[in-house]
């Protein structure tokens, strides 16, 4: 099986982060919780949004916006999206 660079995942990345996304489920990796992104708990304002599992707390997603550059990271990755 050959090995391809990221540019194999564009098709699937747009499908997948063209959805409303708070619709998404998640399992806490903490807890094993599992629910949609919308029942997660969120502060703001921060440097960037914080969505914490509503089971243990646990931090589950950081979105922080910079003039050019948004940068979401769930769990230990984090995706930098220009903007
Ligand atoms: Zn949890």
């Amino acid at each position: 099986m050959p090995e391809l660079d990221g540019n194999a995942l564009a098709g699937d990345l747009a499908e997948v982060f063209a959805v409303e996304m708070t619709a998404a489920r998640f399992t806490c990796g903490g807890c094993r919780h599992s629910g949609t992104v919308a029942t997660l708990r969120v502060w703001t304002p921060a440097p960037g949004v914080v969505g914490r599992c509503p089971g243990c707390g646990d931090v589950l997603l950081r979105l922080v916006r910079t003039p050019r550059s948004v940068f979401v990271t769930l769990g230990t990755t984090r995706l930098e999206l220009d903007v």
